[in-house]
């Protein structure tokens, strides 16, 4: 075991969600002392495994004087660092850390980790789909499902592939990936970043460090952020970068519609439209997830099944239904532009788009030529939708603004013509008017097959 912390030792996790309430059940597991501090309310459901396993936890509140007793604290990624008490903890020189930095040092099992800025949730659960069709012991963690502190504590896998979101990463220092992927990077949650797009890059890039001659580092190579610091940065592991187009030294890419994968040791080949995931960004995430596998040395014949029989993820361009020809899709999980593009990229009708929701700092102009070149109509659904109004008025003419889901469906349905697709890629968070993006997809999906 990696770890070597003396026990006995207060614990403090701050945040009770899925991540917060995981770790706090691996550290009393462990022996620490531990309490639980959540400046909201906590879900009941967090409260009662916090209860069954005896661990005191407060909620709506911080009690400076119990969190700054801490030898060390495990923030959940959705606190933001900038915040009173985790400045006073940085005064105090009390380490501030994150689940799976935490988690980390408890567990021997190899890792796969996953980052970028889109694509992480398909691309880990694919490499997951892919694993264990294999006969891998291996788990999924990270942000998507079960906690890993939560798995660690009461599972024995060999494996893990963990999705990484930055916010954990910037807890993490010790923590090293066996394989690491760096799908792309695009301007994304920038308000938490000083707005500052190269401290961004910089914790994206944090997956490779510690990382040794033995280990992967599999990235797009034509992404240009990617490319810069992969130029200039020093990298001990080896390297596997996918492109659609074949460069020197490229590992993963298409060919005369196969996806073709190159490493040192091993090739392997497939159809293109055998794959189960369609758009230009699901043959990335295929490339990645591919190239994943041969470098743990999994069949040939298990990669191809596993690629062509992946059912999707929900809210990541999901079908949802027909209605009089109209095709919907629930895209709901498009939190930023750039999602929003490879969604409209994709379509192959006329597009009702509905988008808008909580405005992270987006430049629209990246959609731009997209939207006049796919949509018919726009639906925008969110409490302010001004910042929408400013970008696309004269650019669009067909503009309804709605501030419910209910309406959002009925006006799109109204607008959209026998074979068009309804779209929901939003562009934005979704906290104005929805619990989170499951419930805006849910509520899309309800209302749809309500039609
Ligand atoms: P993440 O976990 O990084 O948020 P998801 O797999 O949940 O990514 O997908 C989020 C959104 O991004 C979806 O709308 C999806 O269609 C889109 N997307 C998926 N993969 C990519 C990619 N490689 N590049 C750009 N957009 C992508």
């Amino acid at each position: 075991m990696k770890n070597n912390f003396a026990k006995n030792k207060l614990i403090v996790v701050l945040g009770a969600g899925e991540s917060g309430a995981g770790t706090a059940v691996l550290a009393k597991y462990q022996g620490y002392k531990v309490f639980v501090s959540d400046s909201g309310e906590i879900k009941q459901e967090y409260k009662t495994i916090l209860e069954q396993n005896n661990i005191p936890f407060e909620e709506k509140k911080h009690t400076e004087d119990k969190i700054l007793m801490a030898a060390e604290v495990v923030k959940s990624p959705g606190i933001p660092d900038n915040i009173s008490i985790i400045n006073k903890l940085h005064q105090k020189n009390i380490s501030v850390i994150s689940e799976i930095e935490f988690a980390g040092r408890f567990t021997d099992a190899k890792m796969i980790c996953v980052t970028g800025s889109n694509g992480k949730t398909t691309t880990a659960t694919l490499i997951y789909h892919i694993l264990k069709n294999s006969g891998f012991n291996v788990g999924l963690a990270g942000n998507v499902g079960k906690s890993f502190a939560l798995q660690v504590a009461t599972e024995k896998f060999d494996y893990y592939v963990l999705e990484i979101s930055s916010f954990q990463l910037d807890g993490m220092t010790d923590f090293k990936a066996n394989i690491a992927i760096v799908l792309n990077i695009t301007p994304d949650h920038l308000d938490r970043y000083d707005h500052k797009f190269e401290n961004y890059v910089r914790s994206k890039f944090r997956i490779t460090q510690n990382q040794t001659a033995e280990d992967a580092l599999i990235y797009w190579e034509d992404d240009p952020v990617i490319k810069k610091v992969v130029e200039n940065k020093h990298l001990n592991a080896m390297l596997f970068p996918f492109a659609m187009e074949k460069h020197a030294g490229t590992d993963a890419f298409v060919e005369n519609e196969n996806l073709i994968i190159e490493t040192p040791k091993r090739d392997f080949r497939m159809k293109t439209a055998e794959l189960s995931l369609k758009g230009q960004h699901n043959i990335y995430n295929s490339m990645a997830a591919g190239l994943a596998a041969m470098i743990m040395d999994v069949k040939k014949d298990d990669i191809r099944r596993s690629l062509a029989d992946f059912q999707g993820v929900e809210h990541r361009l999901e079908y949802v239904a027909t209605v009089r020809n109209v095709r919907f899709i629930n895209d709901s999980k498009a939190t930023n532009v750039n999602s929003c593009w490879y969604a409209l990229e994709s379509m192959q009708t006329p597009v009702v788009l509905i988008l808008g929701g909580t405005d992270k700092g987006n430049d629209y102009s990246e959609i731009e030529n997209l939207v006049k070149a796919k949509v018919r109509a726009l639906v925008f659904l969110g409490i302010d939708n001004s910042k929408l109004h400013m970008f696309f008025d004269d650019k669009v003419d067909n503009i309804v603004d709605t501030n419910n889901m209910q309406d959002a469906v009925n006006q799109a349905y109204n607008l959209a013509i026998s074979g068009d697709t309804v779209l929901l890629s939003p562009c934005c968070a979704s906290f104005d008017l929805f619990k989170n993006y499951e419930d805006r997809g849910k509520q899309f999906k309800e209302y749809v097959r309500a039609l």
